[in-house]
C-alpha cells in the first residue's frame, strides 16, 4: 500500500514506557495499540537478543463529546468508529509510535537505548506496591541523563488495591517526583488490564506530547535499533531483498533513492583483527508498519530498504549504528575522553549503595544513542575518564553518554558524561 498523504500515515512522534519489571508496560501498550509489542522475558529465558518493542496507533475524538470521554485510539474505539456515549463519527487526529522497553534490572543498556528515540515518557507504577521500586528509580534517572522533560506517570492495576492503599501509593509517588523535573506532571489511576482510564491517558497525551516541531531542511539522522534480513530461507539469489536497517530518524528526512553511509558499519575479522568498516547503499524502500513511504520524517520504526548484503543486516546485526547522507555522519570513536558526572547512589540497587570514584583499568558499559559499547578505563582525572572500547561508536563531540558499571553482578547505572574527544 502506497499512501499519498505521508505524513499522516507515518506517526510523527515516539512516546515510550519506562518502570519496573511487570509494572505493566507492555500491558497498556497493548490495551492502547492492540499490539503486544514487548518480548522481554520470554527473550530473556531463550538468551537472545533482547529488542525494543515499537507499536503505532491512531489517534480519534469525538467531535461531540468532552474529555476525557471523547479520546479513543484505533484499537480502544468501537470497530466503526463512532463515539461509544454518543454515537458521532470518530474524527482522526494522529498516529503515535509506543517503544516499549523492558524494564528488568538486566536490560538497562537496552532501556538507555530505548529512551534516546522517546519524545514523551509514560511512565507505568504499579500502585499495589511501595513506590519506587529499583528500576522505577534506575529508569527515571535514565529519563533525567538522557534529558526527557514530557512525562505522564500511569499508577497502574488499582484494579487489585484498596482506596487507602491506591491513596497511600499516589503520595508515594508525589514524593517521588517532589522537587524533579517531573513535579506536577499527571498521576493517572488505570488498570492497563481491565482498561481503565484509557481515554483520560490518551486526553493527556494529546494535551502534553504534542508532535514535535521538526526541521526538515537538518541533514538526516536515524538512530538504528534493529536490522533484518526479512528474506525468507531457500529464496532464490535473484529475488533476495537486500538488508533492512530498523530505526528512528532524529532529524531530518529520507527517500527512496537517497544514498546512504552507515557508521561505524560492518566489522570485519581479518587474520584474528577486528575492524569496522562503513558501509554505504542506496535505499530502495521505506516502510512505517504496514504502509510504504516515499519520504520518511522522525517519528516510529523506520524500515529502511538498501541494496546491501542481507548477510550484513541480520539478527540485528547493525544495532547502534547511525545513518544519514555520506560525508555528514559524526566520527566513528574507539577511545573516548569523557567529562563524568558520578550519581551519588547506585539507584537500580535495593540497598542504594554509594558510588564509588570510577577506577583505572575497570570496565564499563556507554550508552550513546541506540550504541552500546563496553571499554576499559585507561585514564581517571578529576570529573574526567578515558576509555578504549571493545566496539566503536559513531558520536559527535559534547554527545551525552550514559554510564554503568557491575555492581553486584549486573550493569547498573552510575553516572553520565559527555564526550569532550
Ligand atoms: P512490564 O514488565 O512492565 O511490561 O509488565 P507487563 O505488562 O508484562 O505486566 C506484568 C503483569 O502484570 C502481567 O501478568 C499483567 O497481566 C499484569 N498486569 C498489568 N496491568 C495490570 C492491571 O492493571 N491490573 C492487574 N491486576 N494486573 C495487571
Ligand atoms: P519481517 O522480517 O518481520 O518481515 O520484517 C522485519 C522488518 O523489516 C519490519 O519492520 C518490516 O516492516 C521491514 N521490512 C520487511 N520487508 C521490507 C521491505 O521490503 N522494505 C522495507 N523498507 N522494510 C521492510
Amino acid at each position: 500500500m502506497r499512501d499519498r498523504n505521508l505524513k499522516v500515515m507515518q506517526p510523527l512522534i515516539n512516546i515510550g514506557t519506562a518502570g519496573h519489571v511487570d509494572h505493566g508496560k507492555t500491558t497498556l501498550v497493548e490495551a492502547l495499540t492492540g499490539i503486544w509489542a514487548a518480548r522481554h522475558s520470554e527473550e530473556l529465558k531463550r538468551g537472545i537478543t533482547l529488542k525494543l518493542g515499537y507499536a503505532d496507533t491512531a489517534i480519534y475524538k469525538c467531535p461531540n463529546c468532552s474529555p476525557p470521554q471523547a479520546y479513543y485510539t484505533e484499537n480502544t474505539a468501537p470497530s466503526n468508529l463512532t463515539c461509544k456515549y454518543c454515537g458521532s463519527k470518530l474524527e482522526y487526529i494522529r498516529r503515535v509510535s509506543f517503544v516499549d522497553v523492558p524494564g528488568h534490572e538486566m536490560l538497562m543498556a537496552v532501556m538507555l537505548a530505548g529512551a534516546a528515540l522517546m519524545d514523551g515518557v509514560i511512565f507505568v507504577i504499579d500502585a499495589s506496591q511501595p513506590c519506587p521500586q529499583p528500576q522505577t528509580r534506575e529508569h527515571f534517572m535514565a529519563l533525567t541523563i538522557i534529558g526527557a522533560r514530557k512525562i505522564i506517570f500511569v499508577q497502574n492495576k488499582i484494579d487489585i488495591v484498596s482506596k487507602d492503599e491506591a491513596k497511600k501509593n499516589y503520595e508515594q509517588i508525589l514524593k517521588f517526583i517532589e522537587g524533579t523535573w517531573a513535579e506536577g506532571a499527571p498521576i493517572i489511576p488505570s488498570s492497563a488490564l481491565h482498561g481503565v482510564n484509557l481515554d483520560v491517558i490518551i486526553w493527556a497525551m494529546e494535551e502534553l506530547m504534542p508532535n514535535p516541531q521538526r526541521d526538515p531542511a537538518k541533514h538526516p539522522l536515524m538512530l538504528v535499533a534493529r536490522s533484518f534480513d526479512v528474506n525468507l530461507p531457500g529464496t532464490p539469489v535473484e529475488k533476495l531483498k537486500g538488508g533492512v536497517l530498523g530505526g528512528t530518524i532524529m532529524q531530518g528526512k529520507f527517500k527512496i533513492g537517497d544514498e546512504i553511509e552507515i557508521r561505524p558499519g560492518a566489522r570485519i575479522e581479518e587474520r584474528g583483527k577486528v575492524r569496522y568498516e562503513p558501509l554505504f547503499t542506496e535505499i530502495v524502500s521505506l516502510r512505517s508498519g504496514r504502509f510504504e513511504l516515499e519520504e520518511a520524517y522522525p517519528g516510529g520504526l523506520i524500515g529502511i530498504g538498501t541494496k546491501l548484503d542481507p548477510s550484513l543486516t541480520k539478527s540485528d546485526a547493525l544495532i547502534g549504528n547511525v545513518v544519514g547522507k555520506p560525508g555528514t555522519l559524526p566520527p566513528v570513536r574507539d577511545e573516548l575522553l569523557l567529562e563524568v558526572r558520578l550519581l551519588e547512589r547506585v539507584v537500580g540497587t535495593r540497598e542504594m549503595k554509594k558510588v564509588e570514584p570510577i577506577r583505572k583499568g575497570e570496565a564499563l558499559v556507554i550508552n550513546v544513542g541506540t550504541a552500546v559499547s563496553i571499554g576499559a578505563v585507561t585514564h581517571v582525572g578529576k570529573d574526567e575518564a578515558e576509555i578504549k572500547l571493545k566496539i566503536p561508536i559513531a558520536a559527535y563531540e559534547g554527545a551525552r553518554v550514559a554510564i554503568s558499571r557491575q555492581v553486584e553482578g549486573r550493569w547498573r547505572l552510575i553516572g553520565y558524561g559527555f564526550i569532550k574527544s
